[in-house]
């Protein structure tokens, strides 16, 4: 620890994985940290009860690992996840393919738990003597320009009481539907857009095999791509799979029945049900509602002593599995940014976050819309596995010099924006290479041609 480094009093508004990750690598800089979160502990039985419904798995990539890494708990988090190596594609028919994610290297993306990953977040967090814990703490009002911010607290026996305290730095890590952000929004030139689109989603469940086995290929995340749909599933430790299903809201309503969800899955999913069991499928579906997609922009992320993290800041559809990657990277950059301007103002260090931030927030919630075209539709397109193999082939061949933009994104650091200016450019050379070919192939064809028109006057003439 650098002993001349400023250290600051922190107040963190959400106790998420985004939320606890800032208070693990705060702490252990120094800094004095409170963590407030809404929710009661998550590591209450009553809470893990309650969780169970929204117990996503994640997949977790080079971004988040580079932030768990900081905060000494790489290691742990990927022991206690799977490694997935490719897609596994199934067709109508049945039929599997595996697609690898790097052909060349074979790096893999993790199977996590969120309910792990949170729990163990706040516990390592908790074990720091500069952090202290606050859960059932609700964020209901901010003052950023003096870093005063009011909690609304319940312990559930007694009535609410409000609880105010002061900070230099306010970090909103309370999600897509931020308090922090909204008060944000109050202040001029204050930037947002959110978008809902017209997909949504519903968790299902493979279970384990009898022995405790996975019923399909472990390291895979499993794909079932129907162009306007999609099923998709991750392992998890216990052997089961945790299945989604992406589709139109109005699908969603046309399957009210039982009948309605046999019908739908035996014509688009015969295996997945085979799978997931009649039963429990039907049960889980109707029982279920499907859960909306949200994508959120803004610009700036900072106002005055408070700066907005995670889904807070730009939360996007989950299909480029970045969403909390790209929250962790945030907590990496912020952390860098606090170190660079340890002796300025803070509202300067989160100036320049939020500028050198900004773009590549908008950058990913872009390509987590572009993902999931690929992946519903694209995957089963002979154009774009003809691309693909080119684009690994000739990363094979200049390295880092032609990184395909799905290995950019997941397995580098590299900015997003400059990760889709990278796609841009091997797009014009491949266009280059396409009309060059072309121009030569029809050149060869013409030339053919006259030969051969020669080659056939001469024999007329001979005759
Ligand atoms: P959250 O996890 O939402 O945490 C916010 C916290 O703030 C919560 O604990 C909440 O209770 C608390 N809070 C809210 N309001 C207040 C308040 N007023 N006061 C105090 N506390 C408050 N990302 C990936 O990287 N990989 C994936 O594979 C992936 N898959 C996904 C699949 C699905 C179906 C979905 C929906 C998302 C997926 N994501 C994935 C995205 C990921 O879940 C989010 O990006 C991540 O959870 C964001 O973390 P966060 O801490 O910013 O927000």
């Amino acid at each position: 620890l650098d002993n001349h480094q400023e250290k600051r009093k922190i107040v963190i508004a959400g106790a998420g994985l985004v939320g606890s990750l800032c208070a693990c690598i705060m702490g252990k800089k120094g800094h004095h940290v409170a963590l407030y979160e809404s929710r009661p502990d998550p590591r209450s039985e009553r809470e893990q009860a309650l969780a169970h419904g929204r117990s996503i798995n994640l997949a977790l990539s080079a971004r988040g690992r580079a932030a768990l890494a900081r905060a000494g708990l790489e290691d742990v988090v990927i022991s206690q996840a799977i490694s997935m190596r490719g897609r596994m594609i199934h067709s109508p028919d049945g039929s599997k393919k595996a697609i690898l994610y790097d052909p060349n290297t074979e790096q893999c993306i993790y199977s996590v738990s969120r309910q792990f990953l949170n729990e163990i977040l706040i516990s390592e967090a908790e074990k720091n003597p500069n952090v202290s814990v606050h859960f059932s703490h609700k964020l209901v009002d901010s003052r950023m320009d003096k870093g005063k911010l009011t909690f609304r607290k319940t312990d559930g026996n007694s009535a609410p009481t409000e609880v105010v305290v002061e900070s230099e730095l306010i970090i909103g890590a309370d999600g897509a539907h931020s308090a922090l952000r909204q008060a944000m929004l109050k202040q001029p030139m204050s930037n947002f857009s959110q978008t809902y689109i017209d997909h949504a989603y519903m968790e299902l469940k493979i279970p384990a095999k009898k022995n405790g086995q996975h019923a399909m290929d472990t390291h895979y995340l499993h794909i079932w791509p129907r162009n306007e749909f999609m099923l998709i599933a991750l392992p998890n430790l216990d052997g089961s799979f945790t299945v989604t299903l992406f589709m139109p809201i109005p699908i969603f309503g046309e399957l009210q029945t039982a009948d309605d969800v046999e019908t739908f899955f035996t014509r688009e999913f015969p295996d997945a049900m085979g799978l997931i069991g009649k039963e429990y499928l039907i049960k889980d579906f109707l029982s279920s509602r499907p859960s909306h997609l949200i994508s959120v922009k803004c610009n700036p992320l900072n106002a005055g002593k408070g700066v907005l993290v995670g889904d807070a800041a730009h939360a996007m559809v989950p299909f480029y599995g970045q969403g909390m990657n790209a929250g962790f990277e945030d907590i990496l950059i912020l952390d860098n940014i606090l170190d660079m301007y340890k002796n300025e103002p803070v509202e300067k260090a989160l100036t320049r976050f939020s500028q050198s931030r900004v773009p590549n927030a908008h950058a990913i919630c872009e390509l987590a819309l572009y993902n999931y075209v690929e992946m519903r539709c694209l995957v089963n397109q002979s154009a774009f596995i003809l691309r693909r193999f080119l684009d690994y082939r000739l990363h094979k061949l200049f390295g880092k010099k032609w990184t395909p933009l799905y290995n950019n994104v997941t397995f580098s650091l590299t900015p997003y924006a400059e990760c889709i200016q990278h796609k841009k450019w091997q797009d014009q050379v491949m266009k280059k290479v396409k009309y060059t070919s072309w121009i030569a192939v029809s050149l060869v064809t013409l030339g053919g041609l006259v030969v051969w028109r020669d080659f056939v006057h001469s024999r007329v003439h001979d005759a």
